[in-house]
């Protein structure tokens, strides 16, 4: 079989660049999957309900470039989705994360009030604090909330989650969900947010939709990478793996999902409640909260964090530590010194913690600086 481009992966990062080169530079692509399906960890199917299930977590589209979002909008519609997030901190149902709404909740009236003009009059109202500089606060009453904090929202929760403390991790994980000097209780404060009305499968299938792409599934690189003919490579998988894990490997973690259709109009409040500090399980998600749905059925999913083990399951995080990056720059080393014609991007293969709008607009700024060029 021969080619323009091969493209390894038809998840996000995959199907734009497809998208881009089929339709711009008018080349013939061939993009492959191991997995039954393509669209990668944002993969979602309708169930017998009518609800759009996302099997690799909860997936909200969000992001403060108009770039990103106006071109991920020429494949679908967006329902307003505004995420809201509750975390079951001392029997209580409270905002995620933390705001004054929070803090209201969870302290005597008087005392909130007290530490709610503390908070404004030191940072301003609307700023957002991530909980490692908050901790580091020298006032003695900003400490004692931090601490709160950081004991109920966040150690538990993260320690399950990666098997790690916060202290362990990059600051930039805990501070994806900063202190918010805030009453606004949505999780993102980005311009552009929703959730794609048909599903983000269909956003993938209408990028792959063209002449010029072919798409092969249950089909891994290793297996077929003699068997076609291209010019160029585009790989979206694990860079370690790429490379037989010649400096070791890179860790990353894995999720398990408990799924459960229940005979009940509603199971909770909003699309995602939190666990910190109780359960083996995160967080659980409600997807009727999603898109509109009529049914007197729901489904829901508990998600577990697990180890990954190769072959036996699959990467969903890459693991943000300092000597993980290390391990990862020998990789990117040895490709840029290796592997002419080849472009590694994506979240496995650039080991970074994306979200979708930013494997978007990695993708993007790949094609216009240097694969339009070529
Ligand atoms: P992937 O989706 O992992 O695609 C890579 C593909 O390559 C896979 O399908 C894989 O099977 C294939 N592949 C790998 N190696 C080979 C090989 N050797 N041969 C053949 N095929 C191969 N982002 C948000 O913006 N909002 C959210 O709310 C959000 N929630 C998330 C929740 C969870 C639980 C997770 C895990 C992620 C979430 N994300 C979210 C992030 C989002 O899933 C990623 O940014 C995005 O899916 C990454 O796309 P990708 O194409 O880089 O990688
Ligand atoms: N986090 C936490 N408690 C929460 C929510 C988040 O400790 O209630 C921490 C945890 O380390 C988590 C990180 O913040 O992994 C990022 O959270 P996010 O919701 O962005 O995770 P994702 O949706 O990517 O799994």
């Amino acid at each position: 079989m021969k080619c323009d481009f091969l493209i390894v992966g038809a998840g996000l990062a995959g199907s734009v660049l497809a998208e881009r080169i089929a339709t711009e530079l008018n080349k013939k692509v061939v993009i492959i999957d191991r997995r039954q399906h393509i669209a990668g960890n944002i993969f979602d199917y309708r169930n017998q309900d009518g609800q759009l299930i996302h099997k690799y977590g909860p997936h909200i589209f969000h992001t403060n470039s108009q770039k990103q979002w106006d071109y991920i909008t020429k494949f679908t519609e967006m329902y307003p989705y505004f995420h809201r997030v509750l975390g079951f901190v001392d029997g209580e149902f409270i905002p995620v994360p933390f705001n004054f709404n929070s803090l209201y909740q969870v302290f005597p009236q008087k005392f909130a009030k007290s530490l709610e003009q503390k908070l404004i009059s030191k940072f301003g109202f609307g700023v957002k604090i991530p909980i490692l500089k908050l901790k580091n606060d020298e006032d003695e009453d900003v400490q004692f909330l931090a601490e709160y904090i950081y004991k109920n929202v966040f150690l538990n929760y993260t320690t399950k989650q990666w098997g790690l403390t916060p202290e362990e991790l990059d600051p930039s994980v805990t501070s994806r969900i900063p202190v918010f000097l805030s009453r606004d209780n949505r999780y993102f404060q980005d311009k552009y947010q929703g959730i794609p009305t048909n599903g983000y499968t269909k956003i993938i299938e209408n990028m792959l939709n063209h002449n010029n792409i072919k798409v092969l599934l249950n089909t891994d690189f290793s297996e077929i990478k003699n068997d076609i003919d291209y010019k160029y490579l585009i790989y979206t998988g694990a860079i370690d793996e790429y490379f037989d894990y010649q400096f070791g490997q890179l860790p990353y973690r894995s999720l398990s999902f408990n799924f459960e259709r229940i005979d009940s109009v509603k199971f909770q409040e909003v699309a995602q409640v939190n666990y910190p500090n109780n359960y083996d399980y995160t967080r659980i998600t409600e997807f009727k909260h999603f898109l509109p749905n009529n049914s007197d059925k729901t489904t829901i999913a508990y998600e577990y964090p697990i180890e990954f083990i190769n072959g036996a399951n699959d990467r969903y995080y890459p693991i943000p530590k300092v000597e993980n990056r290390e391990l990862y720059e020998k990789y990117l080393k040895l490709a840029s010194e290796t592997q002419p014609n080849t472009f590694f991007v994506g979240r496995l293969a650039e080991y970074k913690y994306y979200n979708m709008n930013e494997v978007v607009g990695v993708a993007l700024s790949l094609f216009e600086s240097k694969i339009s060029k070529m």
